[in-house]
């Protein structure tokens, strides 16, 4: 057994070839370069190279596992993805892109030959050690789509702390709700800050004072 060590760069995969498609005939050298495998399997659609699937056999289960987990360190730097976050969403959060990454999954034989392929007989390396399904061990884990959704939920928590804060704030006297606690208003003396305060007044009831 000879893996693919974590170089980073997935070489195997990374060969170029010229794209035979005559829709671009026209186009430069550069830009009708593709992988050669989607050359060949045109339709794959998934982020990334084709997945490789890794069976092991031959020793107890112990050192089985052990062989699959010796893979899954050697080869990280091929499968892992590269990490990504959005600056402007001021957190530590962040997900894995695959455009350049090779899916592994992994087994036993003895599993493969009790489940079938598509028994939950598959770790992807990235994921939990849970054991999937082929299909459910092909979708990356960290991806783009489980962050949005996570920033989403934050976004929305967040604001329904605001709402709830501004509730606190209502004015003693005509009830109004601010939309925020500190506000700019035009007084005697000029422009000047009003912070409303729980019990406190808004601006037009304190002005009519
Ligand atoms: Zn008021």
């Amino acid at each position: 057994m000879s893996p693919v060590t974590g170089t980073g760069r997935n070489t195997a995969f990374c060969t170029r070839v010229r794209d035979n498609d005559p829709a671009l005939a026209d186009r430069e050298p550069a830009d009708r370069a593709v992988y050669w495998w989607r050359r060949t399997w045109p339709g794959h659609t998934r982020a990334g190279h084709p997945p490789v699937a890794l069976v092991v056999t031959d020793a107890g289960p112990v050192a089985l596992a052990n062989r699959q987990q010796a893979v899954a360190d050697l080869s990280a730097g091929c499968w892992r993805g590269r990490w990504c976050r959005e600056v402007r969403d001021y957190n530590d959060d962040g997900w894995r892109e695959y455009d350049d990454a090779v899916p592994v999954i992994t087994t036993t034989l003895e599993l493969l030959a009790e489940y079938g392929p598509m028994g939950p007989v598959w770790w992807r390396y990235g994921r939990d050690e849970a054991r999937y399904s082929l299909l459910d061990a092909l979708e990356s884990p960290d991806t783009r789509e489980a962050y949005d959704e996570r920033q989403e939920a934050g976004e929305e928590k967040a604001r329904q702390v605001h709402r709830e804060l501004m509730r606190t704030l209502a004015c003693a006297d005509c009830g109004n709700v601010p939309t925020q606690e500190s506000t700019l208003e035009y007084g005697p003396q000029g422009r000047q800050g009003w912070t409303r305060c729980p019990g406190g007044r808004c601006w037009s009831c304190h002005e009519k004072e």
